[in-house]
C-alpha cells in the first residue's frame, strides 16, 4: 500500500517552545487517520506542516510522494484542505466562492462548471447556489468548505475540526459526507478533540499530547493493548479505574467483590486509554 502522508521526526518550534515533539507517522492510501488531542496537543500546527502552511523546523514530510519542503507547489495540487477557522467569503455567493477556488487553481471553465455543480450537489448545497455565504448555518458553511476542497480533485483531504461547534445532527451528516468521500478512495486525515468521532470515522487513531504521539493504531487495537474492560468504583465525588483485558475479566472482578456499592464494569474507550497515559481528560 502507498503512503499517502509520511512524516519523519517532525518537529516544531515556535518561540523557543517545542509543540511538535520527534513525531513520525504513516498514513496510508485510502484511510481515514484521526489525530486526537486536547486542545494545544499541537494538531493543528501538525496539518498546517503538512499542508505547506508552516514549515517544519526539523524532519521530513511527504505527501502523495512529494516533499513539502521542496515541491510545496505539487503538494497543493494534491490535497483540500478545511481548517478550523471559516475562510469562505461571506460576501460572496456560494457559486463564487466555488469559482474563485478553481480560478485560483486554473481548472478550466467547463471543467470548473461541471465539478461545482457536481460537489454543491453531493454536499447538498445546489439549491443556496445564488446565496450569499453569510447567511448559511455553519453546518452549511463547513459543507461549502468541503465541497470547496474537492473542486481540484485532491487525493488527501485534511480536515482540522470538522465539526467543532457543531449540533449533533449536523456532525452526523457531515460523519456521513466524510465516509462517502473516503469510499470513493480519497485519503483522510482529521484531527479532532470529539472521542466519537475517531470512533465513528477513523480508521486508525494517533493519539497526540504536548506535541508527542502517544499512541497509534486501530481503536481495537489500542484497547487490546491497554485492557477492552473497566471496572469503575466510585470513591466520594471522583472514580477509580482499573482497566482488564477483557469485559469478562473485569466483570469476574466485580462478582469477586463483596462490597459492589458504587462499582460499575463497562467497555474502554479512547477516554479511559487517554487518562491512562496522560492523567488527564481530553477537554
Ligand atoms: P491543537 O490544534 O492541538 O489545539 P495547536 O497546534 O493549535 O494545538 O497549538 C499547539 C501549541 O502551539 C499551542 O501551545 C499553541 O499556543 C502554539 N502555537 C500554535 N500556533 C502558534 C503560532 N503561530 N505562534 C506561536 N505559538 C503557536
Amino acid at each position: 500500500m502507498v503512503a499517502a502522508v509520511c512524516l519523519q521526526n517532525v518537529h516544531k518550534v515556535y518561540n523557543g517552545t517545542l509543540v511538535v515533539n520527534d513525531l513520525s507517522l504513516t498514513i496510508k492510501a485510502g484511510e481515514i487517520f484521526g489525530l486526537l488531542g486536547p486542545n494545544g496537543a499541537g494538531k493543528s500546527t501538525t496539518i498546517r506542516m503538512v499542508t505547506t502552511l508552516t514549515q517544519a523546523s526539523q524532519g521530513t514530510i511527504v505527501v502523495a510522494g512529494y516533499d513539502v519542503s521542496r515541491q510545496p507547489l505539487e503538494v497543493r495540487r494534491q490535497i483540500g484542505v478545511v481548517l478550523q477557522q471559516t475562510s469562505v467569503d461571506g460576501d460572496l455567493t456560494v457559486w463564487e466562492n466555488m469559482e474563485l477556488h478553481g480560478r485560483m487553481h486554473h481548472l478550466r471553465p467547463s471543467e470548473r462548471q461541471q465539478g461545482i455543480e457536481t460537489w454543491l450537489q453531493y454536499v447538498e448545497l445546489s439549491d443556496r447556489r445564488h446565496d450569499r455565504v453569510k447567511t448559511l448555518s455553519g453546518g452549511m458553511k463547513r459543507r461549502l468548505q468541503i465541497a470547496r476542497a474537492l473542486l481540484h480533485q485532491p487525493q488527501v483531504l485534511f480536515l482540522d475540526e470538522p465539526t467543532v461547534g457543531l449540533d449533533p445532527q449536523t456532525r452526523r451528516r457531515l460523519w456521513e459526507i466524510i465516509q462517502r468521500l473516503n469510499q470513493q478512495g480519497i485519503t483522510i486525515l482529521l484531527t479532532t478533540h470529539y472521542m466519537e468521532e475517531v470512533e465513528y470515522l477513523c480508521d486508525r487513531i494517533g493519539i497526540l499530547d504536548q506535541g508527542r504521539l502517544i499512541a497509534m493504531g486501530t481503536l481495537e487495537e489500542l484497547r487490546q493493548r491497554h485492557g477492552e474492560g473497566i471496572a469503575m468504583t466510585q470513591r466520594g465525588d471522583r472514580w477509580d479505574y482499573r482497566f482488564f483485558p477483557t469485559l469478562a475479566l473485569a466483570n469476574a472482578y466485580l462478582e469477586d467483590q463483596p462490597d459492589k456499592t458504587g462499582m460499575m464494569v463497562r467497555p474502554s474507550n479512547l477516554e479511559d486509554i487517554f487518562v491512562e497515559l496522560t492523567g488527564r481528560n481530553l477537554d
